[in-house]
């Protein structure tokens, strides 16, 4: 059953696999692939939920707060789109990290998913957000709850996990 309240029933895995077809990059993106040159030195990547729901913004935010606040040094916040469909530096930055953390907005595991289907044997440390936090889980939406509201959240979860880093 849901421990999350939302998404249906799926774990995010476990159900047989679906074939997707991504067609190649046609632009590069000088800025990002000076980006991920620079943060090569880190040991911790974090690839995180990106998604357009409460949830997912507070995963999010929390990913934003980690590696640019709170732990800087250490982590490195990966574009999830940008690694997930083309293989230059963000998905090199996944491939070759010390240490993944996958930072989910919910039980839908969507960014370790994703990233799994185009690195082969990658094992991320999946923490999933919602339940990191205590909220009404009837909410879905990043309207249902005040901005400040969110961000507290948010850092609640950054500061769970720059604990334990
Ligand atoms: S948190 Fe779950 S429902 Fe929200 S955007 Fe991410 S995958 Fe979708």
């Amino acid at each position: 059953m849901s421990n999350s309240g939302c998404c249906g029933t799926g774990n995010g895995g476990g159900g047989g696999y679906e074939i997707a077809r991504i067609e190649k990059a046609k632009n590069g993106c000088h800025l990002c692939e000076e980006y991920a040159e620079r943060q090569q030195a880190k040991p911790v990547a974090v690839i995180c939920c990106e998604g357009a729901c409460l949830r997912g913004e507070v995963a999010r935010q929390a990913a934003n707060i980690l590696c640019h606040s709170l732990a800087p040094e250490k982590t490195v916040r990966i574009c999830l789109g940008g690694a997930f469909t083309k293989d230059t530096g963000q998905r090199n930055l996944v491939r070759h990290a010390a240490r993944l953390i996958a930072l989910e907005g919910c039980q839908v595991n969507c960014a370790s998913r994703m990233m799994n289907g185009v690195i082969e044997g990658l094992a991320p440390e999946v923490i999933i957000a919602d339940r990191l936090y205590e909220f009404d889980r009837k909410l879905f939406g990043i309207e249902e709850m005040p901005p400040e509201q969110i961000q507290l959240h948010a850092g609640a979860v950054a500061r769970k996990i720059a604990e334990a880093l």
